[in-house]
């Protein structure tokens, strides 16, 4: 059978990313990113056959759009715009209306307008990427694969907050959870690495990178998640604060705080670039407390302590045999001590860091970072598109 392949486009509130995705391999033929939209440093660049190339976006008018518009005149150039057979979109909330992947149409794309009060920055933007995708790909299929699709099977008692019941009835304020792809595919690969099925298997998945989260899945399905509503719950992010007592912004309201300024603080500028005061990039965190920086060691014991915590609670609500921890994310994927750090704290249940395995697993290679006879702790490299590429086709052949 020849190769599938599928442009996956991911628009975020100020980027675009894409790829010409290889279904059954997940490799990808072309990937790109515009970014800074909105800007004047926006830009474009992407990697073909080894290469990079980068190119300013004239500054004015929509981004999206012409990011879209450059990527459909970069695949015909490269001769690749009749390579692939649909288009798969990541839409970031899908509420309570999607639960798995659907092929976009009219009104798929007026639900994702409509949800956009779930996620303000991201949904418009994805709206917008499917509407540009189809003027330009008018015969081709799209799907639209939903961030919190995998989170759906969770029981009420992990998505109904302790909130007036009427507020979930009229409103739908719940738990919604989100990089549900990522959860999903690593759950998917740690079941082929320990040669179990996926739906007799249970997993508590962490993604680690600028947004963060936790999962705990059980006979493979999400059972729990640690963001909410939003992004904005959960863990301690790059710059988002994770969980917190509301009272903190009722308190900065009488303090005289407007609305705009508490959601773009909780938001932007808490997490680890609130604490440390340097930056919101691990990297650089991890870099000022080698330094002797105390505000970057407090970012690092805040962020630790509460992905361990976290990963605790997941084992009472899992509440047998957890078959593996699973690292994933930039974070997840790379940082030695931030894993190092955490599994520490988990020795209490029996895991135990094996310091070579942990060393090794970086830079996209998957590995073992626990010894033969600790409980296993994994890290697994995340692939959404492969995800959108691959459902994509599956649904494409229904
Ligand atoms: P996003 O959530 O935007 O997709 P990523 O998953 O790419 O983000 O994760 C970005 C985070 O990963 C950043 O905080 C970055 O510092 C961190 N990261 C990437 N490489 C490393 C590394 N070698 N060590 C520590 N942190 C890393």
């Amino acid at each position: 059978m020849s190769n599938s392949y599928v442009l996956v486009i991911n628009s975020g509130s100020s980027s675009l990313k894409f790829a010409v995705i290889d279904s059954q391999s997940g490799d990808a033929l072309v990937s790109g990113l515009g970014e800074c939209f909105g800007l004047p440093e926006a830009v474009i660049s992407w990697k073909y056959q080894g290469e990079k190339t980068e190119e300013a976006i004239p500054a004015g008018g929509n981004h999206h759009k012409y990011a879209v518009n450059r990527v459909v005149a970069l695949l015909e150039t490269l001769g690749l715009s009749s390579k692939f057979v649909a288009v798969g979109h990541r839409i970031v909330a899908g509420g309570e209306t999607f639960k798995e992947t659907v092929r976009v149409d009219e009104s798929v794309i007026a639900d994702v307008e409509r949800l956009v009060e779930l996620a303000p920055l991201h949904n418009k933007a994805n709206a917008a990427g499917m509407r540009a995708a189809m003027e330009a790909f008018p015969n081709l299929p799209q799907f639209a694969v939903f961030d919190t699709a995998f989170h759906q099977t969770m029981p009420e008692k992990a998505f109904v907050y302790a909130l007036p019941y009427e507020l979930y009835q009229e409103h739908k304020v719940r738990r919604y959870g989100a990089h549900g792809t990522s959860h999903y595919y690593v759950s998917r690969e740690a079941a082929k690495a320990i040669n179990k099925p996926v739906e007799e298997s249970n997993f508590i998945t962490v993604h680690l990178g600028n947004g963060a989260s936790v999962s705990a899945i059980k006979n493979g399905q999400c059972i729990d998640t640690s963001m909410g509503l939003t992004p904005l719950a959960g863990l301690m992010m790059g710059t988002r604060c994770g969980d917190l007592d509301p009272s903190v912004i009722e308190f900065l309201f009488r303090k005289g705080w407007k609305q705009e300024e508490l959601f773009e603080m909780l938001n932007k500028k808490s997490g680890f670039l609130g604490v440390s005061g340097i930056t919101s990039d691990a990297r650089g965190v991890l870099e000022a407390m080698d330094n002797g920086n105390p505000r970057a060691k407090l970012a690092f014991d805040i962020f630790t302590y509460r992905v361990a915590k976290y990963i605790g609670s997941y084992m009472v609500a899992i509440g047998e045999e957890v078959d593996a921890i699973v690292f994933t994310g930039g974070i997840g994927e790379n940082s030695l001590p931030i894993r190092s750090e955490i599994l520490k704290y988990l020795k209490v249940f029996g895991y135990q860091e094996d310091e070579a395995g942990n060393a090794a697993a970086r830079f996209g290679q998957s590995g073992t970072v626990t010894t033969a006879d600790s409980k296993l702790a994994m890290v697994i490299p995340t692939n959404e598109e492969w995800v959108i590429a691959s459902q994509s086709v599956e649904l494409l052949n229904q």
